[in-house]
């Protein structure tokens, strides 16, 4: 997989690419990512990339020519999207983190000031992603979100450490909780179950905490979840408590 980001402040990337999981992805071959500085495609003393808007109020806006040329410089894979990071956009969640696995290439624009200039939403973009109901001050840390969570998807990305096929929300429920070392911690112990070595009954807790804790932290999550009758048995156990 390959992720193209158009940003104003690349260095804003280096740590988080070069350690964990992405890190490693990155070292081994596995996500390739490329940084491309807006600025370096501005022209003028200033390399400016922002204007004042037409219409007056605050802020600047994102002019649409360096952006332009920066993604035309973009050598384009066959399967290619383009993303504007924005607070407008789809909401990103595990569904559309496994939908860009789709894609041989994800170009993110990072947005700042009052954002880009909505001609290049119109003529540029292929989707828009929102990493939430808030507004941060750039798209960075919004192409981070979806550069680490799609990479986490991608096979060998994790792996022998353990499988993705776990994780909160990838058969529609919040994870089971996890205990390690030591046994007991400020009078706190670890549920005998997970000592027994009894795996069918470790799955079936596992399984049950998941539920419960769907049900009180997530309860919209249980209309889309995969569910045997098994675990619809106990979620009505549950609710009648
Ligand atoms: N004026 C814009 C608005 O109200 O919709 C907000 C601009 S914001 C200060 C600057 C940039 O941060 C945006 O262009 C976008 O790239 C990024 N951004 C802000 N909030 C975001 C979010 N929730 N998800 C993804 N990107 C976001």
């Amino acid at each position: 997989m390959r992720f193209d980001v158009l940003t104003i402040f690349p260095s804003l990337f280096y740590g988080h690419l070069e350690e964990g999981i992405l890190g490693r992805a990155v070292k081994r071959g596995l996500v390739d990512i490329r940084l491309i500085n807006i600025r370096d495609f501005a022209t003028g003393v200033h390399k400016a990339t922002d204007d004042r808007p037409y219409g007056g109020g605050d802020g600047m806006v994102m002019t649409p020519e360096p952006l332009t040329k920066a993604l035309e410089s973009i050598e384009r894979l066959d399967r290619s999207l383009v993303i504007l990071l924005s607070p407008q956009g789809k909401t990103f969640d595990q569904e559309a983190a496994w939908d860009c696995t789709e894609w041989d290439q994800l170009i993110l624009i990072c947005g700042r000031y009052e954002g880009v200039d909505e001609r290049i939403r119109l003529g540029c973009i292929d989707r828009e992603i929102s990493i939430g109901d808030y507004v941060l001050s750039g798209g960075e840390i919004g192409a981070l979100v979806v550069m680490d969570a799609v990479s986490r998807l991608i096979p060998g990305v994790l792996g022998g450490e353990r499988s993705n096929q776990e994780d909160s929300f990838q058969d529609g429920l919040l994870e089971y909780p996890q205990y390690t070392r030591p046994r007991v911690f400020k009078g706190r112990e670890v549920p005998p179950v997970l000592l027994s070595g009894d795996h069918e009954k470790i799955r079936q807790w596992r399984r049950r905490e998941s539920l419960k804790r769907t049900l009180e932290r997530r309860p919209d999550l249980l209309k889309k979840a995969r569910l045997t009758s098994e675990d619809e048995k106990f979620l009505a156990e549950l609710k009648s408590q």
